[in-house]
């Protein structure tokens, strides 16, 4: 059984007060500034939010009693709360975070057996507007897009939580990271520089933004891209991708080698494996054709069941035997095609589901 975390919510001024989790060195430098005290505070305070995980400001022990007092009656440490938490059997941790306007998104933390490093998954917006017809979160609907603050605090909040260090990240939450460019970039940035995960192990997912992939490389970023395809044909791409219709497959993929020549990175092809959709041996034959001369890994999903607005579950797995053999096809031209080992399916940790379970009362 998944193990449901009761949490208490701070229910006192807490959150009337400006957050610093999540701010830039030289955000804090202002914060200070403005209440009077020496610049050289912000690095200290930098320090115990990035490096120490601090959650108040009592936690600051080499800050006065009276300074930290001050601190306090200004500012309170984290930006986000935890509204619930669930872990699964395999550890995997997924949280649901309440932003300051009492919106909800969710993230994700989880350890693969073969690795020692923990990945992150934080959302990048509330809901999404791109309507994946797979998708949870696409069930939503585009609610609003996330400040950048409230994306690096998704990092912190589970580091705090969790009290280990997060050394993976990949933007594969809530939302169309690429529909969110600039506040992306600029979260990447701060991570980089503040939390200290590499660009290597950074990965931000895309339906296939062509403006957004071609902004992130301009960045000089060299993180990843993952291009979520799902489907090699343009028919079964418009049904379940809709963008695909306002961005059409060559016109993406064209995105995409740009992005390769631009960072010289390799690209993840992501594919959801719907069963009857997009699962044919045509399918992988295409696909395969398609990432041929591409630098790239292929990654494959098992559908991980999720229900509409209505409750409906319109999709379904493909067989083990069918995934193996799409696998197969789909690799004929020796590109590293993998079927994706799955974490936390005990606990909706698809995204948009644990959500769906708080607002909607879903099981
Ligand atoms: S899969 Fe990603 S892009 Fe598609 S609706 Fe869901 S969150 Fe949006």
């Amino acid at each position: 059984m998944a193990e449901t975390i009761a949490v208490s919510i701070d229910k006192n001024d807490q959150a009337q007060k400006p957050a610093l989790s999540g701010l830039s060195l030289a955000q804090l430098e202002k914060c200070v500034l403005d209440l009077g005290l020496p610049k050289f505070r912000a690095k200290q305070l930098h320090t115990w939010i990035y490096a120490k995980n601090a959650r108040s400001f009592a936690e600051m022990t080499d800050l006065s009693k009276d300074l930290r007092e001050k601190l306090e009656a200004s500012f309170r440490v984290p930006l986000l709360e935890i509204a619930d938490l669930e872990v699964s059997r395999d550890g995997t941790r997924k949280y649901l975070f309440k932003l300051p306007d009492g919106k909800l998104v969710e993230s994700v933390l989880m350890r693969f057996e073969d690795r020692d490093t923990l990945t992150a998954c934080v959302s990048s917006q509330v809901g999404c507007a791109v309507g994946c017809t797979f998708c949870a979160t696409g069930y939503l609907g585009f609610k609003r897009n996330l400040t950048v603050q409230e994306i690096v605090d998704q990092v912190l909040c589970i580091q705090r939580e969790s009290g280990e260090r997060v050394a993976n990240l990949v933007y594969m939450g809530q939302g169309e990271p690429l529909l969110n460019c600039d506040n992306v970039v600029e979260s990447i940035k701060l991570i980089l520089n503040s939390v200290g995960i590499g660009a290597r192990h950074i990965t931000v997912s895309t339906s296939g933004i062509v403006p957004g992939i071609n902004q992130l490389a301009a960045a000089n970023l060299p993180v990843t891209l993952a291009l979520s395809l799902h489907a090699p044909d343009r028919l079964t791409r418009e049904e379940i991708v809709p963008i695909t219709k306002k961005y059409s497959i060559p016109a993406v993929m064209q995105s995409v080698r740009d992005y390769i020549n631009t960072t010289r990175r390799r690209v993840t092809i992501e594919y959801v494996l719907l069963k009857g959709i997009n699962d044919s041996d045509e399918q992988a034959r295409m696909l395969a054709d398609m990432v041929q001369d591409l630098h790239c890994n292929v990654n494959l999903i098992p559908f991980n069941p999720t229900r509409n607005n209505a409750g409906e579950i319109l999709y379904a797995r493909p067989s083990i035997d069918r995934q193996k053999r799409f696998r197969d096809i789909a690799g004929r031209t020796g590109k590293t095609v993998t079927i994706r080992l799955e974490r936390g399916t005990d606990i909706d940790a698809a995204c948009g589901q644990l959500h769906n379970k708080y607002v909607l009362g879903q099981t």
